[in-house]
């Protein structure tokens, strides 16, 4: 009788088990939204790309040492030509049961036409992004977004028995008059939300982060004036904190990279449309995996590469916003590595 040999797990050098992968599988979007790209943006040239194979290979070799976990993100991971093909030969890993959940976060732009397809091939949760139910506001945040295609979305998805989690950036001055009807449309159609405060990563055109920048510890304060919010032990593998709203019965979520550093419980690597793998969300520290790669048909070389850059993940991210520290902690946009 065959054996398979159990995956040797990805542990870093502060013995955080890596079992959680995301992959940035475009850095192309739709939408140029404001706190994330300027609205002129220059992408990358097709050919950097890896194919479609080669993010199966990877995702697969990752799969084989322990990763439970796979996010697509991007810029917009469903704007990449074919990207059901990669979900489809992906949900492979989810019959044999060596993967726990594969998953994405979108806009929702085109979630309405690949929504079916998506529940068939086994994704049961998306994250979606939506920072505002106000068309007008929705328009001024992602300058090229249509609000009403990310509805049709988002209502597909839920209607082909997908769970959906909605993400709002929270931003000052923008969408921080709006948490209120959030929490109760999302309370209503059974979503979860999570709040999310603007990271400093990569330059955004004339905008600054300080105008933006809203601590969640003063909107979860705030909220507690009028919901009941209750502490809950849910975990779903990433970063966020989660409260059960009493009176909807819905859960909120809070990611807080700034007022609370979540580094400590970090399971997770971030791979870019190039192959490039970041350890760490806001450190530049990066490992090239496309060269070893493309170096051999033997996943040997790629393997030692991964080990060898999971054995220099570091401790966690300095991100700061004050006045003192106005630029971008980290050069890349968030849509390199896909939050
Ligand atoms: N395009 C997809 C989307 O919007 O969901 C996936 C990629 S997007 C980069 C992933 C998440 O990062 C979104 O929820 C977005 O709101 C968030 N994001 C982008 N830039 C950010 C920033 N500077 N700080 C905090 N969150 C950011
Ligand atoms: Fe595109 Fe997502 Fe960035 Fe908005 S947050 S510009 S939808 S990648």
């Amino acid at each position: 009788m065959s054996s398979i040999p159990a995956a040797k797990p990805l542990i870093d050098p502060f013995g955080r088990g890596i079992d959680y992968l995301r992959v940035s599988v475009t850095d192309r979007c739709d939408f140029r939204c404001v706190y994330c790209m300027a609205e002129e943006m220059t992408f990358l040239p097709k050919a950097d790309l890896l194919t479609l194979e080669e993010l199966d290979r990877m995702c697969s070799a990752f799969v084989g040492l322990g990763v439970r976990k796979l996010r697509l993100t991007g810029g917009e991971p469903l704007v990449r030509r074919n990207i059901m093909s990669l979900i489809e030969s992906l949900s492979r890993h989810l019959r044999t049961g060596a993967l726990d959940e594969l998953t994405l976060t979108t806009n929702g732009s085109q979630l309405a036409k690949h929504a079916e397809a998506l529940a068939a091939c086994g994704v049961k949760r998306v994250n979606v992004s939506l920072d505002t139910l106000d068309p007008g506001k929705f328009l001024a945040i992602t300058r090229w977004g249509k609000f009403a295609q990310v509805m049709d979305g988002i209502a597909a998805a839920k209607a082909a028995g997908i769970r959906v989690k909605i993400n709002a950036v929270a931003l000052k001055g923008v969408n921080d008059d709006e948490f209120d009807t959030l929490i109760g449309w999302c309370g209503k159609h059974g979503h979860d939300l999570t709040f999310i405060e603007v990271m400093p990563m990569g330059d955004i055109g004339g905008e600054t982060r300080l105008d933006q920048y809203l601590p969640l510890s003063l909107v979860r304060a705030d909220l507690a004036n009028r919901w009941t919010l209750t502490e809950i032990d849910h975990r779903t593998g990433g970063p966020a904190r989660y409260v059960r709203v009493e009176e909807t019965g819905g859960r909120i979520g809070f990611i807080t990279p700034l007022t609370h550093n979540f580094c400590e419980s970090c399971n997770r690597v971030r791979l870019t449309c190039t192959g490039t793998l970041y350890m760490c969300l806001g450190q530049e520290d990066a490992a090239d995996l496309r060269a070893p790669l493309r170096q051999s048909e033997s996943d040997a070389p790629l393997i030692a590469a991964i080990e060898e850059a999971i054995g220099r993940k570091p401790k966690g991210h300095d991100f700061i916003i004050d006045r003192r520290h106005n630029q971008p902690a980290v050069a890349r946009h968030m849509s390199v590595t896909g939050g």
